[in-house]
């Protein structure tokens, strides 16, 4: 079921349904994507009409962060829970795993993504990993040659938003994968150069602020957030 939060349609699923979902179209034959926003996401897709309708097309839209979820239940419409990205990432390695399929990897420094991969098959030794590339190109139709030759199944694609989702919404049906996944800096987690908050920091909802306190350069970025949980509490009032 959607539930519509600040005007981007979320599904309201756990963790547990996402990766149902998640594994439903990895197995069928044709093109699909998800997305994975944040509050960061919101506020941008506000002010940039293509962003939003990219959003809103996606197969699955999974609230990734827990200011989604503090402004869905002020908004008066809440959802399940959250399900972080990264995390639907990781139950999507493990189907992949059992399916035997290819992996493609798109994005982040040059060599990280053939760091993550290095882990990734380590941690799951049936994913064929057919391909990486940095995510500082310029020819996008290059790029899109290379990922379509490698014949991937999955693939990641963590080129930060807004790029990643306009990437996979005009180039993602030309790459013959299953199933393209939005993840801005999984790479660098996956690859151990980036660590997640400790699960005492997810567990009371405060992934952010640690990464805060790892990343003080994202203050700026962060400061608007409050916002989003601002316009949630004025279209409550609205309605
Ligand atoms: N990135 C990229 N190409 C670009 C801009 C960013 O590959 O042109 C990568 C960047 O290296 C990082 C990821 O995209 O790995 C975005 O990270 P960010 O922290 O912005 O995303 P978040 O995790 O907050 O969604």
């Amino acid at each position: 079921m959607k539930k519509e939060i600040l005007g981007i349609q979320f599904d309201d699923l756990t963790r547990a349904e996402a990766a149902q979902a998640g594994a439903a179209l990895l197995g069928e034959d044709k093109f699909h994507y998800v997305v994975t926003p944040n509050p960061e996401f919101i506020l941008a897709a506000e002010k940039d009409k293509e962003f939003r309708d990219v959003l809103n097309e996606a197969d699955l839209v999974l609230a990734d962060g827990i200011g989604v979820v503090y402004s869905a239940k002020i908004q008066g419409t809440p959802l399940k829970g959250r399900v972080p990205g990264i995390e639907f990432a990781g139950d999507m390695l493990v189907h992949l795993n059992e399916m035997g399929g290819r992996l493609y990897l798109l994005g982040a420094k040059p060599g990280v993504a053939e760091e993550a991969g290095a882990h990734i098959v380590e941690n799951y030794p049936n994913i064929a990993l057919c391909g990486t590339q940095d995510g500082y190109f310029q020819d996008e139709e290059a790029v899109l040659l290379k990922v379509a030759a490698a014949r991937p199944d999955l693939l990641f694609v963590c080129l930060g938003a807004p790029k990643q989702e306009k990437w996979m919404a005009r180039w993602g049906k030309h790459t013959g994968a299953r199933l393209a996944i939005g993840l801005g800096g999984a790479l660098d987690v996956f690859a151990g150069r980036v660590e997640r908050a400790p699960e005492s920091w997810q567990k009371l909802g405060l992934e952010w602020a640690y990464r805060l306190k790892k990343e003080p350069q994202r203050a700026g970025r962060m400061a608007k957030l409050p916002l989003v949980l601002v316009k949630a509490a004025g279209k409550r009032l609205k309605k």
